[in-house]
């Protein structure tokens, strides 16, 4: 079976299900063009608080959110 869908951007597995079907958190106002992203599933629209412990990475297939420091933790 060949994954068609386009890679917004490459991004780590998830540390819980290992999944792959990773999509990145964005903080800030969104432009319209992130919006229309996050319609399409390519990315998540985290919020207009920006924090450094904020989760960077969402999974779509167990909702898992995390950032590369929690996975390095994890290991
Ligand atoms: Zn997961």
């Amino acid at each position: 079976m060949t994954d068609s869908r386009p890679v917004y951007q490459t991004g780590p597995e998830c540390p819980d299900c290992h999944s792959r079907d990773i999509v990145p958190i964005l903080y800030g106002y969104p432009s319209a063009e992130a919006v229309a992203a996050a319609r399409r599933g390519e990315l998540l629209i985290g919020g207009l608080n920006i924090d450094a412990d904020n989760p960077r990475w969402s999974c779509r297939s167990c909702g898992r959110r995390f950032s590369l420091g929690d996975v390095s933790r994890a290991m």
